[in-house]
């Protein structure tokens, strides 16, 4: 049984290392990102109303964003744990977070920080690539997938977000200093922080992560 959130900066590997940790403890992976971007795609009242937040690098709402993730979190396959990558993403959505575990009575065992400087994280997100159909995340330097253009587990279209583009990206820095950063205190206030060197390969942090999270 396992709680996890993951937190750093956009592009940090969040997407990257949440597959494996959740194959690991067997427990959903649940990304708020993927969420929306597949409520986009598919037109629903929830993708109209965030797409243009997501387009131009700002966060969507706190309202919908914790409705959202409350009703997935009680779905049957959370019963074991969870993993969350993309949320908490502002101090109102962990107060809104801790309130939930509350009554739930449930307990958060650690919110892993992947910690990268902004020069490493540029041109991995713009080099990013990602599965239009499971979010798999690739690159198009360091991890093509191996037919381009096509997912190496599911066959899905593998193409570039639209809020991928050097000045998206660097609204998104800005957001992510100002909105998200901040969590950091407030879950080392907790004890709950537990901070991942994520400038190493993929293999290393998921080791270091492991190690952090215990059997
Ligand atoms: P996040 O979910 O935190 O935004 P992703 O997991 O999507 O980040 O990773 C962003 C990009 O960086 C992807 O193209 C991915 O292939 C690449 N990447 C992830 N982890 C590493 C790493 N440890 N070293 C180099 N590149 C990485
Ligand atoms: P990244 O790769 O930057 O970590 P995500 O895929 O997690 O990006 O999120 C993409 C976009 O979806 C964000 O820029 C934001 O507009 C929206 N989003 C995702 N999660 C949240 C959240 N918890 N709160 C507000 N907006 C969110
Ligand atoms: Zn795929």
């Amino acid at each position: 049984m396992k709680r996890i959130v993951l937190l750093g900066p956009p592009g940090a590997g969040k997407g990257t290392q949440a597959e494996g940790i959740a194959a690991k403890y067997n427990i959903p992976h649940i990304s708020t990102g993927e969420i929306f971007r597949a409520n986009v795609k598919e037109g629903t009242p929830l993708g109209i109303k965030a797409r243009e937040y997501m387009e131009s690098g700002h966060l969507v709402p706190d309202e919908l964003v914790c409705e959202l993730v409350e009703d997935r979190i009680q779905e049957p396959d959370c019963a074991n744990g969870y993993l969350l990558d993309g949320f908490p993403r502002t101090v109102p959505q962990a107060r809104f977070f801790d309130e939930f575990l509350e009554k739930m009575g449930q307990e958060l065992d650690k919110v892993i920080d992947i910690e990268v400087d902004e020069d490493v994280l540029i041109p991995r997100m713009v080099g990013r690539r990602v599965c239009r159909q499971c979010g798999r995340p690739y690159h198009m330097i360091t991890m093509p997938p191996k037919v381009e253009g096509v997912c190496d587990v599911c066959g899905g279209e593998v193409y570039q977000r639209s809020d991928d583009t050097l000045e998206t990206v660097q609204n998104r820095f800005r957001v992510y200093n100002e909105q998200t950063s901040p969590l950091t205190e407030y879950y080392k206030e907790k004890g709950k922080l537990a901070p991942v060197n994520g400038d190493a390969g993929i293999s290393e942090v998921f080791g270091a992560i492991c190690a952090l999270l215990g059997e």
